[in-house]
């Protein structure tokens, strides 16, 4: 579903991936763990067409997604591109639009689609996520948690086929990330494939099908929650869950 072949991606004379190479598959959800700086979120950057890369290929279903080349030329299918969805550790709504008018600005200004659809699409998903009342409040109005979940529902109304999240909760009060990982979790029970990177390995365990630990731009191991955490097979990854559990 999602081929990750050869990846070459730097940031001037900064190397961060020299031949990276992931799979995942269509009911797969990966959860990336590694130490800070090990290009996590440069990787979800990546999948979603935001860096220039300079080598390998990205394929997303059967499609050619991204084919990397040096010097600025790259090829990026923005057919596919649109069809993955992001949600950011800091909360990117529109200030000035309501909940309703950052739901629907995307679907009816950039595709097309009616304004009172996207509207009836909007009001479904906020009920799915409990914010049905909240969809005439401004973002300053809503919970860091609230805000998160609103920036959620608006990327699933373009109809993505993945979905990638990094570090969304890591900003939250620690009551309010239970509200955001159960709606994660209810996307997950629904059948959407995602890469999410977490520092919460508790959250990790239980929506993972595959956790995948990265380290100096290779995957050093990856096996699903109860192996990789239960029963780690490299030294470099029992290193780093000894100091993060
Ligand atoms: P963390 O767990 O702290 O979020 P990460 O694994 O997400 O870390 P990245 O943000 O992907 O790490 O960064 C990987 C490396 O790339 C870091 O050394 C970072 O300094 C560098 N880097 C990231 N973005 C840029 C940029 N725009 N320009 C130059 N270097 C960058
Ligand atoms: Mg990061």
């Amino acid at each position: 579903f999602v081929e990750i072949d050869g990846l070459i991606k730097r940031y001037g004379t900064l190397s961060i991936f020299e031949g990276f190479d992931l799979n995942m598959g269509s009911t797969d959800r990966l959860v990336l763990i590694g130490p800070s700086g090990c290009g996590k979120s440069t990787l979800l950057r990546c999948m979603m067409g935001l860096e220039d890369i300079a080598g390998g290929t990205i394929r997303l279903g059967d499609d050619d997604y991204i084919d990397g080349a040096p010097n600025g030329k790259m090829k990026l299918n923005r057919q596919v591109q649109k069809e993955v969805g992001m949600v950011f550790q800091h909360y990117t709504l529109f200030p000035h639009l309501s909940v309703l008018g950052n739901l629907c600005l995307a679907p009816v200004r950039s595709r097309g689609i009616k304004k009172s659809e996207a509207r009836d699409k909007a009001l479904g998903l906020l009920e799915r996520f409990g914010l049905a009342d909240r969809a005439n409040f401004y973002p300053s109005q809503l919970s860091g948690g609230q805000k998160q979940r609103v920036a959620i529902a608006r990327a699933l109304m373009l109809d993505p086929k993945l979905m990638l999240f990094d570090e969304v909760t890591s900003a939250l009060d620690p009551e309010l990330v239970v509200e955001v990982e159960n709606t994660m979790m209810e996307l997950a029970e629904a059948g959407m494939p995602m890469m999410i990177v977490t520092h919460d390995m508790h959250f990790a365990r239980n929506i993972a099908t595959q956790v995948v630990f990265q380290e100096r731009g290779k995957v050093i191991e990856a096996a699903p929650p109860k192996d990789l955490f239960g029963n780690p097979q490299q030294d470099r990854t029992r290193d780093f869950l000894r100091n993060v559990l």
